[in-house]
């Protein structure tokens, strides 16, 4: 299986994807895909609909997360792989991060509302009815621009919707020795993600002496010398090496799916990993 594929990071519909899970299963089929895993931002839910629709188009389907988390101040995405498709455990996790982000929705609703540009949640649930689980910025951005305030979502992230912006909250975080050990308890793995985005050397060196499993080493968006110095550190480390596309459907305009893949080997491992539960 010299040709095998699998992405390992991509966002439907249950958080900022515009893609349902099915959809994601059926792209995955269609463009070659051996294998693939939906990490929707804070939820699990994909996997309500993606487990049958994968056993139909026959690919292997790995459950997968990725959950945000903040270390002194600084955001940071943990993935979680290879746990139960329906963990009670992370639902209970993912539960308490829909809370904290409907909070931060109400936050900068709010925000958006006393800049003179009146808003509500109800508005930026209509504009985005597919949008099932973890609302956040990339539908109030497009709520924004579909009212007119903004000249598309890409200008209300720039203008309010960014660190240091008039509208921007940052809202509660968990740490991330509490995610690492929540994904732990729910029998996955836990992977630093796309580590070439984190700026800060200090977080990148805490975050190397925490007791993850692997590093997500190859990202789509980055040619392959600037991922050299992740695979290098997880060879040291001994830690899995993971890798996916990010791909986020019409929300993002960024890479598309299959455009990062890991192969079988490390595939498999996780694969193990998932079943021998
Ligand atoms: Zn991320
Ligand atoms: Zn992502």
């Amino acid at each position: 299986m010299s040709d095998f594929r699998a992405d390992l990071h991509c966002h439907s519909t249950c958080s900022d994807g515009s893609f349902t899970p099915i959809e994601l299963v059926q792209l995955a089929k269609q463009i070659g895909l051996n294998g693939l895993s939906i990490t929707d931002h804070d939820t699990i839910a994909a996997y309500e609909t993606a487990v049958e629709a994968a056993q139909q188009a026959n690919i292997t389907l790995l459950s997968g997360v990725e959950f945000s988390a903040g270390h002194k101040g600084v955001s940071v995405h943990i993935l979680g792989y290879a746990f139960p498709f329906h963990s009670p455990l992370l639902q209970a996790f993912s539960q308490k991060h829909q809370l904290r982000r409907e909070k931060r929705n109400l936050d900068m609703i709010a925000l958006i509302s006393a800049q003179g540009m009146p808003l509500t949640l109800e508005e930026v649930l209509g504009f985005s009815p597919q949008a099932v689980g973890s609302i956040g910025r990339p539908h109030i951005a497009l709520a924004m621009s579909k009212k007119g305030f903004v000249a598309s979502p890409q200008d209300a992230f720039k203008l309010y919707l960014t660190e240091d912006k008039p509208c921007f909250v940052k809202g509660e975080m968990f740490s991330v020795e509490e995610t690492i050990d929540t994904l732990h308890q729910a029998g996955g793995v836990s992977i630093i993600a796309h580590p070439h985005l984190i700026k800060d050397e200090a977080t990148l060196r805490d975050l190397l002496n925490m007791p993850f499993d692997g590093i997500e080493g190859y990202y789509a968006r980055f040619q392959p010398y600037q991922n050299a110095r992740w695979l290098d550190i997880a060879k040291k480390k001994n830690w899995l090496i993971t890798g996916g596309s990010d791909f986020h459907g019409d929300f993002k305009q960024n890479s598309s799916l299959g455009s990062s893949w890991v192969r079988s080997e490390v595939f498999s491992t996780l694969q193990k990993h998932a079943t021998a539960l």
